[in-house]
């Protein structure tokens, strides 16, 4: 049966039963060692789970984004570290609605077979952090092609992926009516790029992400590999920002799901005072309560997975699922290793490695305090704050 022919209960149950190829010592040694999981990457590229969302005529199974959240939450369930993977499947809400048709002739159907990674999205720079609109990375128009000059970070999976998404300006801020005009986006070919004016060092932190700091020096790019109209990719940009909201939603709800399902197996099996610690309401409360939340946080992400896929808008549905189900599994996290007590520092239970592994999506892509501003701001209409 093809991808495209699965409901979304097969879909789930093919995506479990590949990640339980890759036991939790796969990911233990991946994590020990900062080592990138491309065995897993693979499997899941060569099942066609990471090109789900490029349409059928070029190669994908045109599945709807509630089916990539359904991966991505089934990937996280199991114990896996779907950051090694997940931005092929975010870059596609500005690649499908953006790129030209020409651009998708010559890249998705490779994203689709495999032969092509598009994993790197480089937005933050180091002097900008949030405030996306004060990038320094210059693009300018040459003789046919864009001459790019500045600098990135956090820019993960470069150092894997073949091509990236890149954000720079075109035209300078002080100039420009909205300080968001003039940013463009391109699609940078990484291969061709390494050593002619990109230089990329690995940034080594608390989790196993790939994630890195790129120089970019005199770098030219074809000017056909702009996305879009010049000026207009802070726009491009944030259309692909709900996609983004939804998934990540949908990874910590995975997540969630691992850490309940790994405290309640533990709370059941350890005895100490000769019963075991379940039966205790001290434990059996924080069970219940990350329960509650992840449920009510799941029913946001599905909600707002559907709206999108119905083509309506979802901007604040779409940061309430990802900011509901980052704190659902922080809370579920916190829980587990409560539950585990001493043994949940130990790596050999996988909690801890969790653990410092969902803390992210509180910060990445977007912290908790700037989804809080998009609502007071635009739902609630309380005055802009920055
Ligand atoms: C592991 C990792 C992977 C990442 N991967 C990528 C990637 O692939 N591509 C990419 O482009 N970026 C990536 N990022 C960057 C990430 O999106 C940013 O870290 C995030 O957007 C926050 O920006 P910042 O770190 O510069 O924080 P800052 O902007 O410096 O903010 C610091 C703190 O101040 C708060 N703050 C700032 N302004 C306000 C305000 N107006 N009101 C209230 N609070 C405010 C923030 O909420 C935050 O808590 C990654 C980051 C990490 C850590």
């Amino acid at each position: 049966m093809s991808i495209r022919e699965q409901n979304l209960g097969e879909i789930r149950d093919a995506v479990a039963k590949l990640c339980a190829a890759f036991p939790m010592e796969y990911w233990r040694g991946t994590d020990r060692e900062r080592r990138y999981p491309s065995e897993f990457v693979r499997a899941l590229t060569e099942a066609g789970w990471l090109s789900c969302l490029i349409p059928e005529e070029y190669g994908g199974a045109g599945l709807p984004l509630a089916a990539a959240a359904a991966i991505l939450e089934e990937i996280q369930r199991s114990g896996a570290n779907g950051a090694a993977c997940h931005a092929q499947m975010y870059t596609m809400g500005t690649v499908l609605r953006h790129c030209s048709e020409a651009q998708k002739r010559k890249y998705l159907p490779k994203i689709a077979k495999g032969e092509l990674r598009l994993q790197a999205f480089g937005v933050t720079e180091p002097s900008a952090g949030t405030d996306t609109s004060s990038i320094r990375t210059t693009a300018t128009k040459k003789d046919g092609r864009y001459v790019i000059n500045g600098q990135k970070v956090w820019t993960s999976r470069a150092e894997h992926s073949d091509l990236m998404l890149l954000l720079a300006r075109t035209a300078p801020r002080e100039e420009m009516q909205k300080k968001t005009d003039g940013l463009s986006v391109f699609i940078v070919d990484m291969k061709a790029a390494l050593g002619r004016g990109l230089t990329i060092r690995p940034i080594r932190t608390m989790i196993n992400h790939a994630t890195t700091e790129i120089f970019i020096d005199n770098l030219e790019v074809p000017a056909e590999n702009l996305v879009g109209e010049e000026g207009k990719g802070f726009r491009y940009v944030l259309d692909g920002m709900n996609a983004e909201r939804i998934l990540i939603g949908a990874e910590c709800i995975g997540d969630a799901k691992w850490f309940l399902a790994k405290a309640t197996d533990y709370a059941n099996e350890r005895k100490v005072f000769g019963r075991p610690i379940g039966q205790n309401q001290g434990v059996q409360f924080p069970i219940a309560r990350a329960y509650m939340a992840t449920e009510a946080a799941a029913l946001m992400v599905e909600r707002a997975a559907a709206l999108y896929d119905a083509g309506k808008p979802c901007g604040p549905e779409s940061n309430m699922a990802k900011q509901l189900a980052a704190e659902a599994s922080w809370q579920a996290g916190d829980m587990c290793l409560q539950t585990h007590g001493g043994f949940g520092f130990a790596e050999e239970y996988d909690v801890e490695r969790k653990f410092r592994e969902t803390r992210l999506y509180q910060i990445a892509p977007i912290s908790t305090n700037l989804v809080l501003c998009y609502l007071a701001e635009h739902v609630l209409h309380l005055p802009r704050s920055y």
